[in-house]
């Protein structure tokens, strides 16, 4: 269950991860879109204002050529009727062709031309009455006109500007320049670019769409078309709209011409009443803006992909690094394994060392008290031998009734024999390894039963306090036996050297037994020389003795050390305050057992 929980809540984590790389994703495509269309607007104006200025700037470059020509006093004179029409013909194409301008020409106050830069054309301007345009009734009335149209006498068509002639305060005729802003056009459509402009009416004038020309931004009114066909602006051309529709679908600056969709810009030329637009088609603005997401689409997968790569990376390193760490633990237990096991061996010999010095030991100490034995068998045989010859008589005097006490000697003295080894068969017997419940003091009267002929011996006196309960501990009793024996032949071995003939150095040992809720203290001392300073630290030592060689080997105690910690006890050594050394042993009580 809790495996299914955690495997829920990873799917729901890494689902909540890819909605929120999906959300990233779009928002960065989204407005990296829309910069892209901001940006093409931004375009779209600055093409704008250099569209309007080189317009302008075409412009201002004739503004003053009608000016000029209006104070020649040539055209002056021509112009009232004075002049000669040949000499201004071609002063007027003398300047046309140095303005580089479409036609210069002069036109008198009935709106008949007089005098014309193209007078030796077919089209010529002279002779032809341009009463009707406004550029000349503006001009007439004292202004500077301004007019886009398709000239009557050329079809062509071009912005004409004018400037009013007068002689002595009086209006008498009218100047007038022609330009043609076809090259403007040619510029716009070689560019690629999608540009118009529109007069006060909408019709468009000038554009780079060749099928747009002539056509209405927006449906002409009465009125308009009426006035548009008075001045003959636009001669010969239906004007019809071209079919436009601003924001398509409530999407702001958009314009929908025809089945076209164009992103737009417009900017009314100053001091005109003309617009200037600018229009990006959809399809470049929709491919820019697809290809700016793609990238950014390329660009987050590929920013998301490299997250990725870097995360299975640092997963993969990590869980290299756990494995190697695991392996690395393994190799460390498995060395602990084998390290423990190897030290169960050791142990395990050791102690099997030490069962067989405990061994040695006991056979050494036999071999010592071999004589002693044989001296304390001896005499039980020789007066059994002198009571069995005295039966012998006996029965020989027919005195069988008195065999009795005899026969009970004999058996009292096999009997004591008999002790004597099974004393030294219990000694000499392997340690079963097995714990026990082991009675100190029957362990004590063991040992100093054995080693009684010995001390005796020796001359020494052994002394145990009055301690009467019994001190139960759990451990083997061969053992135990073995520590009481080291210790107690340390003791009498330190106290060889004391003269036993001399009353006031006596030999003593002397045993102390106590015990407590737990602990079973054993206490035995001596009234030897002591121990050296130097020497009390290393009285445990295996192979430390202080004994001439053949008469120890230094491992007495050592193994005593070992068997007393084997049962969960201790020992230390001490020298007593009146002289002599002191082993004090203590030893846990089995539970319930002290009396
Ligand atoms: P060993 O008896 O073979 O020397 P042990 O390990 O039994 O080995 O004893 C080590 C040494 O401890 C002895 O050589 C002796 O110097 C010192 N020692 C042991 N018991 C006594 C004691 N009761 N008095 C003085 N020295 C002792």
């Amino acid at each position: 269950m809790f495996y299914w929980l955690s495997t829920y809540s990873r799917a729901s984590l890494s689902f909540a991860g890819i909605v929120i790389a999906g959300l990233v994703v779009w928002l960065a495509v989204n407005s990296t879109g829309n910069l892209a269309i901001s940006q093409l607007q931004q375009t779209a104006q600055a093409r704008l204002a250099l569209y309007e200025s080189t317009l302008r700037a075409a412009v201002d470059r004739y503004r003053y050529l009608p000016y000029v020509v209006a104070r020649n006093h040539e055209i002056v004179d021509v112009v009232t009727g004075n002049g000669t029409v040949d000499i201004a013909n071609q002063y007027l194409q003398k300047v046309n062709q140095r303005s580089g301008a479409a036609a210069l020409y002069v036109i008198d106050r009935s709106g008949n031309t007089v005098a014309a830069s193209n007078w030796n054309t077919p089209d010529s301007f002279v002779g032809q009455n341009y009463s009707f345009r406004p550029y000349f009734t503006e001009a007439f009335a004292g202004q500077e006109g301004f007019f886009y149209g398709i000239g009557v006498t050329t079809g062509r068509s071009g912005l004409f500007i004018s400037h009013p002639i007068a002689k002595s305060g009086e209006i008498v005729g009218v100047v007038a320049v022609k330009l043609e802003l076809d090259e403007l056009e040619r510029n716009w459509q070689d560019g690629g670019e999608t540009v118009f402009v529109s007069d006060a009416d909408g019709v468009i004038m000038l554009t780079s769409r060749g099928d747009w020309k002539y056509r209405t931004i927006r449906p002409l009114t009465d009125q308009e078309r009426e006035r548009i066909l008075r001045n003959r602006q636009y001669s010969g051309q239906e004007l019809l709209p071209l079919n436009m529709d601003e924001n398509p679908s409530g999407e702001d600056g958009l314009l929908e011409i025809g089945n076209e969709r164009f992103l737009f810009e417009v900017k009314p030329i100053s001091g005109s009443e003309w617009n200037l637009f600018y229009l990006t088609p959809m399809d470049y603005v929709s491919e820019r803006r697809t290809s700016v997401m793609l990238i950014t689409l390329i660009g987050s997968g590929l920013i998301i992909l490299i997250v990725l790569f870097l995360r299975e990376r640092e997963l993969k390193l990590a869980s290299q690094r756990k494995s190697m760490e695991f392996a690395r633990i393994q190799a460390l237990n498995t060395r602990l394994e084998q390290e423990i096991t190897e030290r169960r061996k050791t142990e395990a010999e050791l102690r099997g060392t030490q069962d067989e010095l405990v061994q040695a030991g006991k056979l050494a100490a036999l071999g010592q008290m071999s004589a002693a034995i044989a001296h304390e068998i001896n005499q039980p045989i020789a007066a059994i031998r002198t009571f069995c010859a005295s039966a012998k008589l006996m029965l020989e005097r027919g005195k069988s009734e008195n065999l009795g006490p005899n026969i009970e000697q004999i058996s009292a003295l096999t009997e004591r024999m008999g002790s004597i080894t099974g004393q030294l068969k219990t000694f000499s017997r392997k340690s079963t390894g097995v714990l026990e419940p082991v009675n100190i003091r029957a362990a004590l009267d063991n040992v100093i039963q054995l080693l009684s002929s010995q001390l005796h011996n020796e001359g020494c006196v052994l002394e145990q306090s009055d301690f009467a309960g019994d001190l139960i501990v759990h451990a083997d009793l061969v053992r135990i036996e073995q520590v009481f024996v080291n210790i107690i032949r340390n003791a009498l071995d330190a106290m060889a050297s004391i003269d036993d003939k001399d009353p006031k150095a006596k030999k003593r040992i002397i045993i102390d037994l106590s015990g407590t809720r737990d602990q079973a203290t054993i206490r035995i001392s001596d009234t030897g020389p002591g121990i050296g300073e130097e020497t009390l630290g290393l009285l445990f030592d295996p192979f430390f003795t202080t004994k001439d060689p053949g008469q120890g080997v230094g491992l007495g105690l050592s193994v005593t050390y070992g068997i007393v910690r084997d049962f969960g006890g201790s020992i230390r050594a001490y020298n007593r305050a009146g002289g002599g050394a002191c082993f004090e042993i203590q030893l846990p009580l089995m539970r319930g057992t002290q009396k």
